[in-house]
């Protein structure tokens, strides 16, 4: 019997990701930047502008490219930034805020110590981890108009939200160029433009326990960004550690969520809230939602059980519990 849920659960996936490829009429490109794969469904004269754009924003925003506006920060105290990088910083201390220092885009050293930016994976003592978060602290940071400073021995990345900044900017390419439709994902980072032949974009939600789906749900103009565990980790000696860090121990988050969906048209939000949400865990992330009107969640616990914020519970198919207000 088991098995056979299974299957159907796979069945209906493939079935909502298809019915999006069947029904859009124009070709899908796919490219790589930022690290990952990024498909678009829509005109092609688009995706050519959308592609310029990632590669425009991402020459600023990486942290491994020489060349960057942040490599350029992270190698002197004070810089001169460009406007885009420069409202960047402004949108990731906006999200540090409102997540009271969960999201913090300044634990660069303690990544690469772990070895998440180099694959060359080690545990770290906490003495280690003690030294690192000396040098991390998001409200250090001072950014005014296009004059960035950091101190001494800080690193910025904005990695929890630099795809989300890019969505909103193809986002208003988009509306701008009357796009009646179209799909844009990076990394399974999700933006839904308009509809999908009339009707709503159906968004699949990844099982973040299985390469299935938790359910799906219905969307338009709205991105839908989720962040787990599962997507950057490593074991050794049979303990998992994955790449979203708690800022105020410099370890792994765990604080009981499995994986943070964030439903928002603000897509620079929806990506720095999935991140900042991970690490605050249930009752904090759900206590944030509760005093804001811009966000909606669907949260996957550490067992496995699926919850979904009531205002997008009717566009939700899957099993859930509701979260209410
Ligand atoms: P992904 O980039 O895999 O879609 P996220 O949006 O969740 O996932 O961002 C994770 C990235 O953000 C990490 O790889 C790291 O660069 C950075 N990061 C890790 N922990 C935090 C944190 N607590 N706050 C902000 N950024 C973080
Ligand atoms: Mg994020």
């Amino acid at each position: 019997m088991k098995k056979i849920i299974a299957l159907l659960i796979v069945l209906s996936a493939v079935l909502s990701i298809s019915a999006c490829s069947q029904t859009a009429k124009d070709d899908e490109k796919v490219f790589f930047g930022l690290n990952t794969v990024i498909t678009f469904k829509g005109p092609s004269s688009v995706a050519e502008a959308a592609r310029r754009l990632i590669n425009e924003y991402e020459n600023l925003l990486s942290v491994t490219l020489e060349t960057s506006e942040i490599y350029k920060i992270n190698t002197q105290n004070t810089s001169t930034v460009s406007d885009i990088t420069a409202d960047a910083l402004k949108a990731a201390i906006n999200v540090s805020k409102i997540t009271e220092g969960a999201f913090d885009f300044t634990l660069l050293p303690i990544s690469q110590a772990w070895g998440f930016t180099s694959s060359e994976y080690r545990v770290l003592s906490s003495t280690q981890l003690a030294t690192l978060l000396e040098k991390t602290g998001w409200e250090r940071v001072v950014v005014s108009e296009n004059e960035v400073f950091i101190p001494e021995g800080f690193r910025i990345d904005l990695g929890g939200i630099a795809k989300g900044i890019i969505t909103d900017r193809i986002a208003e390419l988009l509306s701008e160029k009357n796009v009646d439709g179209a799909l844009i994902s990076m990394g399974g980072n999700i933006y839904a433009h308009g509809t999908n032949n009339g009707k709503k974009w159906n968004i699949a939600i990844r099982d973040p326990f299985s390469s299935g789906t938790v359910g799906s749900i219905k969307v338009s103009d709205t991105a839908v960004i989720t962040s787990g565990g599962y997507e950057r980790k490593f074991v050794i000696d049979s303990v998992e550690y994955h790449h979203i860090l708690d800022p105020n121990t410099g370890m792994p988050a765990r604080s009981g969520l499995s994986a943070v969906t964030i439903i928002s048209k603000n897509a620079a939000l929806a990506d720095g809230l999935s991140t900042g949400i991970f690490v605050m865990g249930f009752d904090k992330g759900t206590k944030l939602w509760k005093s804001r009107d811009d966000f909606e969640m669907i949260l996957v616990d550490d067992n496995g059980k699926v919850f979904v914020t009531e205002n997008i519970a009717p566009d939700f198919s899957g099993k859930y519990t509701i979260i209410k207000k």
